[in-house]
This record gives C-alpha cells, structure tokens and sequence, in this order.
C-alpha cells in the first residue's frame, strides 16, 4: 500500500537499527517556542505560507498547552537531496511544525486537564533519504524525546502541486503518535494509525484517494479506521475520540470494557452499524444522482419537444425508471 507511512510506533522502536534509534547530529537545527525563539535562518524564510487553513488553527479555542513546552528540532541530514529543497521551498518549517504540535493537542486533548498530555519533552524532525515515506520512535534512552524521520525521496515523489499539503498531512500523523497514548503499549496498531490519520483528517490534509469502506476489520488502521472514528465522532458526539485517546492512558487495552464504557456497544457491533451507515449513506448518494441526472435528461428533452412532452414518457436510467417531472422548477 502507498501510504503505509508507518507502522505501529510502539512496535517499531525495538525493530529499528540501533543507529535509527538514537541518531544525534552536530548539524541540528534547534527550534524552541518562546520566549526563547532563535532567529530564523535566512533561507527558511523563502516561500513561506501559513497553515491558518487548518481547523484547529482557525478556531477560537487555543490549543491545549502540555505541561512542559517541548523543544522542536529540524534535522537536515542531505541539504543536496531534491527532496530537502522541496521541503524547505513549501513549508515554513518552524510554523509547520509548531502547527503540527498545536493542532494535535487541539483535537486530542482540548477541554482536558493537563495532566492527560503525555510528558513529551522534545520532538526533531528529521529529513533523510530513506525507503517508505516516515515513522516516529522515542530515543531509546527516554522515549519523551521523540524522532520522526520523514524519507526525502518520498518527498521528491510527490506531485508538485501536492507536495505543501502531503508533507503537512504526513508531518501531522507523525506528531500524533509523539503526542498519544497506547494502553502500555497494548492498543491494537489499528487504532493508533486510526487515531493518527483521524486528526489528519480533522485537519484538513486529506489526500486524494482516501475514501470511506465499511469492508474488513475495524482495526486495519490508517484512514480505513479514521474514518470509523470520524463516524463515531459525529454519532455520539464531538469528543469521543479524545475519550478514546484518553481511555488508552495509564492502563491497558482491555477490548471488551472501552468501547462498551464509551458507548454502550461492542467495537464489532460499532463496525457494523458503520457499515450500515455506510450502505444508507451511498445508497442516498445513488438516488440523489439518478435523480439529477434525470432532471438534466427532462430538460434536454424538454429544450428539444417544447411544450409537446409526453407526460407518461419512461426514462431509463442506470436501470432505475424514472418519471419526467413536469411543472416543477
Ligand atoms: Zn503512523
């Protein structure tokens, strides 16, 4: 699949190469929030944009703030890679990912005490030439310092008038799993990636071929459960994937007692009920198109007969018979 960007974290961490682990390099570039904001360098002031599209950005209640304000770090390990310069002609990469933290905190934890924010104590971004497109691990000496390396050859693959949007949609997936909780390591890597591609989604950074399937588990992760998430988010009520995200701290993942305490209902039987949804949703869309496309038939027809139209005439469409409407606007 193109975009399995990353497996689970927590998985991954003890799967990576030693030296992916704890990759230190005197070229850092450090990005700390103020008060204590460094100058920015000159050539990060090319081609900068804001992301004042994003949702969480754009609303009036500031983003949750962790108890601790974290060190954001950018790391450019080939300034000669098509992709590195990509990267530093679309994104102004302190606001991307300042932003990206932001956000993530705004639909993971708004209206939560602080206490519910994991103790992340610095995030680096890290750009490399790299197979895949990005994952985030914690350093093995503390995991609170997290890393997301991000490929840069993934980067330059991408198609130019994508490449701003792609890169704030992977850099925000990626800052979720810095930002989330996992059970003690025991939530299903479904939900994790589901979780983390929901506030992608939330975010607005939604890539083309994303669509809504109800088929398989619920669990398959990415935006397959995003939007499973998305669903339950508008059914019970704006806050149950931060009730979900919060059910995953400080204890593990116990299948059976979650999502029936949240709401009221086994996950299997909230799968189902999507994908009934899913079914009522499309089935929906289907009649609404023949109908459109019926009117746009009655017009024509209309255009060519005049005022001679024979009121009985049957239009087939797409195997659904449909009756000119007349008289109506
Ligand atoms: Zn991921």
């Amino acid at each position: 699949m193109a975009f399995q960007y990353c497996g689970s974290l927590f998985k991954l961490i003890s799967q990576l190469p030693k030296h992916q682990q704890t990759s230190h390099s005197s070229s850092a570039l450090l990005f700390k929030t103020p008060p204590m904001t460094p100058p920015t360098p000159t050539y990060f002031q090319q081609a900068m944009s804001s992301t004042t599209d994003d949702p969480a950005a754009a609303s009036t209640s500031p983003a949750p703030k962790p108890k601790r304000t974290p060190l954001l770090r950018l790391e450019l390990r080939d300034l000669s890679q098509p992709g590195t310069h990509s990267f530093l002609k679309h994104l102004s990469a302190s606001n991307a990912i300042e932003d990206a933290v932001s956000g993530v905190l705004y639909w993971l934890y708004k209206d939560l005490p602080t206490h519910c924010i994991p103790p992340t104590r610095s995030v680096t971004l890290i750009l490399r030439p790299m197979g895949g497109v990005a994952y985030t691990t914690g350093k093995d000496f503390d995991d609170d310092h997290k890393e997301i390396h991000f490929s840069t050859d993934y980067i330059n693959g991408i198609a130019e008038g994508r490449k701003k949007e792609e890169m704030l949609g992977v850099i925000r997936h990626e800052m979720v799993h810095c930002w989330q909780w996992n059970a003690q390591g025991s939530a299903p890597g479904g939900l994790i990636e589901g979780i983390a591609d929901w506030v992608r989604l939330k975010s607005g950074f939604v890539p083309p071929h994303w669509k809504q399937e109800s088929d398989g588990d619920w669990d398959a992760g990415y935006q397959h459960t995003g939007y499973f998430l998305e669903y339950l988010e508008k059914t019970f009520g704006e806050g149950s994937v931060r009730k979900i995200n919060d059910g995953l701290r400080g204890q593990k993942y116990k299948d059976g007692e979650l999502w029936e305490e949240l709401f009221g209902k086994k996950v299997d039987k909230l799968w189902a009920d999507y994908g009934s949804h899913l079914g009522k949703e499309k089935a929906e869309e289907e009649a609404k198109r023949v109908e459109e496309e019926g009117k746009k038939k009655d017009e024509a027809t209309s255009n060519s007969q005049g005022s001679e139209q024979n009121p009985q005439k049957m239009t087939h469409l797409g195997g659904n018979i449909h009756y000119p409407r007349r008289g109506l606007p």
